[in-house]
Formats: structure tokens, sequence, C-alpha cells
């Protein structure tokens, strides 16, 4: 993604759908903003990833940050100033309450060590919003969230491989060796990283990735549709032929049901609703197999030539297949939703 298409979409006020007026963002409700989702996914995924990511990463910080660093940070970053790359996943350790990354504060600065890898935008960010934990700490207690200049000393930065999808965006390997941080850049207090990273911020944003997966189904139907418009095979056209009139209909019916259960998870929480944290994770499992299911019938719509680029369903294909890591995988939404219907432990 050239750095013109963020200014695009910075200056037609994408990336401030989600943000209060008073930020300079466009305070729209939260099921409009997935209608716009959806179409942004049905675009492009990594277009997809920025809209997402930026209409998302301000509401982890505001909930948390004093009134200096709301001006220093949150609002840069809705006005599309400042670039900021969620910097939670690491190489060595579980995702969450495992994290390894750790600070060592010395005065008014943190020094901090360890790595990350798969973050996104995570080499042209200006900060990365990163969690870690004060040396010697367990679970999630001593977890820090600390936004850390990209061009902080002891930060080495490696742009990773090339990705199976999603490949319009940057993904960074991060390596710190005593990178200095300033306490003052620390949002919430010494023990709330990890509230920061996946409390209330998660809910609204997961139901986000379910409505992307519901645009990227729905662009895959589209495209099995038009094919089998068009193809022929022993005189007849494929939309003619039973088996794939089946999954055609059988994907409309996948993708609507996803869409439907997208859209109430985000009227319970727009309504303030207690059930809405785990019917955002039911919301993501239902829609991310669902979409699962769509591309793979639409692939097959395709036949052979469609396992070719440039075929477009080859790369909604691919980019399909990330979802199924975005915003926590299945397993840890099925986690999730056990532990609201039984009680336990989350791992
Ligand atoms: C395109 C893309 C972009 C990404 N961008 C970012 C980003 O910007 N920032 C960021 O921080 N991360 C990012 N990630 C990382 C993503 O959030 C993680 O891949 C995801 O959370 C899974 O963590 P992991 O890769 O460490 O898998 P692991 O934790 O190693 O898990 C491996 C497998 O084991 C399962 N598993 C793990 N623990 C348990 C458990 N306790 N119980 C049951 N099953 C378990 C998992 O579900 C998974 O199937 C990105 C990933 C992708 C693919």
């Amino acid at each position: 993604m050239p750095p013109e298409l963020w200014d695009e979409l910075r200056q037609r006020g994408y990336l401030s759908l989600a943000a209060p007026v008073e930020y300079g963002g466009r305070s729209i409700p939260f099921t409009r903003y997935l209608e716009l989702i959806e179409l942004f996914s049905m675009s492009h995924a990594s277009i997809r990833m920025i809209v997402h990511v930026v209409n998302g990463t301000w509401r982890a910080m505001d909930r948390f940050a004093k009134d200096d660093q709301r001006e220093r940070f949150v609002i840069p970053s809705v006005q599309g100033a400042l670039k900021i790359a969620f910097t939670l996943t690491e190489p060595t350790a579980g995702t969450g309450a495992d994290l390894r990354c750790s600070v060592v504060r010395e005065g008014d600065t943190y020094y901090l060590s360890g790595q990350k890898h798969l973050i996104t935008f995570g080499t042209i960010c200006d900060y990365w919003l990163l969690f870690a934990r004060l040396a010697g700490t367990r679970g999630a207690d001593g977890t820090v969230a600390l936004l850390v200049d990209r061009r902080a000393p002891g930060a080495a930065v490696v742009e990773m491989d090339e990705s199976m999808g999603v490949r319009g965006t940057d993904h960074a390997q991060l390596t710190f060796d005593r990178t200095p941080v300033p306490v003052t850049n620390r949002i919430g207090e010494e023990g709330q990283g990890l509230e920061v990273a996946l409390g209330g911020f998660l809910t609204p944003s997961r139901i986000s990735v379910a409505m992307s997966c519901v645009g990227l189904a729905r662009r895959a139907q589209e495209l099995a549709i038009e094919y089998a418009r068009k193809r022929e095979t022993f005189g007849k056209r494929l939309e003619q032929r039973q088996a794939i009139r089946f999954m055609i209909a059988e994907n409309a019916t996948d993708i609507e049901a996803a869409r439907q259960l997208v859209l109430h998870a985000a009227r319970q929480w727009e309504d303030g609703d207690v059930s809405a944290a785990m019917l955002s994770s039911m919301s993501k499992l239902q829609a991310v197999e669902m979409l699962t299911r769509v591309t793979d019938k639409a692939l097959q719509i395709h036949g052979g030539i469609g396992f070719w680029q440039p075929n477009a369903i080859e790369r909604v294909y691919r980019d399909a297949r990330a979802q199924r890591f975005e915003e926590g995988t299945n397993e840890i939404q099925k986690t999730v939703i056990a532990r609201e219907l039984l009680g336990g432990s989350s791992t």
C-alpha cells in the first residue's frame, strides 16, 4: 500500500469514522461503521486492514489515556498524523498473559527487552503500542502498555518474508535490547497492560473483524456467480447446473446467517448489553468458519483456473485464511465462549 493511499483514506475521512467528533472523528454509529467495513473488505483485504486498525487502536488507548497522552497520541492517531501499530504477538510466548517482553524501570525510564513478530504496520509506524511486563512478574500482573518510538535506540526492525495473504501491508519482526521508553509513554497503570490490549476495545474490534469476513465472503460469492454465468461446459453454462446452483444457494444462506449474527452482536454492544463480549466471539467464530466454507466453494466453482494468479478468487481465498488469526483464533473464541457459559480458566 503506497503512502499516497493512506493519505487518500485519511483525506476522505475513512480513518476517523468511529472516533468522537471532539477528536476530529466522525462518530458514526457502530452498525453504520460495520456496513462500511463490509464494503472495504469487499474491495481489498489490505485496505480493510488499514481502515479497521486505525479506527480501532485509538479505542484501546483512549480508555486509559491521561489528558496529555490523549493530545500526544490518541487525537493525532485519529487524525492520521501518527501511525500506531498494535504490538502484542511474540515468537516465544502465547498471546496474552504469557508474554515475555519485559521492562526494567530506572527512574523515569523503562528499558525494554524482548521480541515481537507478525506486527502489521510495524515497519512503517511512528509508534508501537506495545505490551510487555515488569521483569520478574507473572500472568496478567505487572503487564504494561507502552508507546514505543519507532526510532528509539536498541530497537531492530526487520520486515517479515512474504505472507500467504494480506500482502499489501507490511508486517514486522522486532527485537528490543534495553530500548529506553519514557514512563510518561505508559498507557494505564503498571498491571493494566493486558486490560489495554484485551479489555473493552476487543469486543467492537472482534465484531468488526467478523463483518470483514462477511464482506470478503460476499466478494467471493460475487466472483463465483460472475464466473458461473459465463463459463460453459458440455453445452451449458455452469449457472444452469444444479450442483453449482446449490453451492451458490448454500453460500448465500451461510453469508446471511453470519451477517445477522454480526449485526445482532453489534446492536447488543451499542446497547451496552452484558452479552456483547460473548456474542462478539460467537460472531467472529461463526463468520470466519462461514468464510472458509464460502471461499472454498467459490474457488471450486472457478475450476482449476481459479487456483492461478491473477484470477481475483485466488487472492480472496488467500486473504480469507488470514482472518482465522486476527483478533484471536477460533480456538481462543471458543475458550472465551466456554468461559462465559461454564466459568473456569481461560486457557
Ligand atoms: C495477517 C496477520 C496480521 C497480524 N497482525 C498482528 C498485529 O498487528 N499485531 C499483533 O500483535 N499480532 C498480529 N498478528 C498475530 C495474530 O494476532 C496471531 O497470529 C494470533 O493471535 C495467534 O497467535 P500465535 O500466532 O502466537 O499462535 P499460537 O499462540 O502459537 O497458537 C498456535 C495454535 O495453537 C492454538 N492455541 C494456542 N494457545 C491455545 C490455548 N491456550 N488453547 C487452545 N488452543 C491454543 C491457536 O489457536 C493456534 O491454532 C497477525 C497475524 C496475521 C496472520
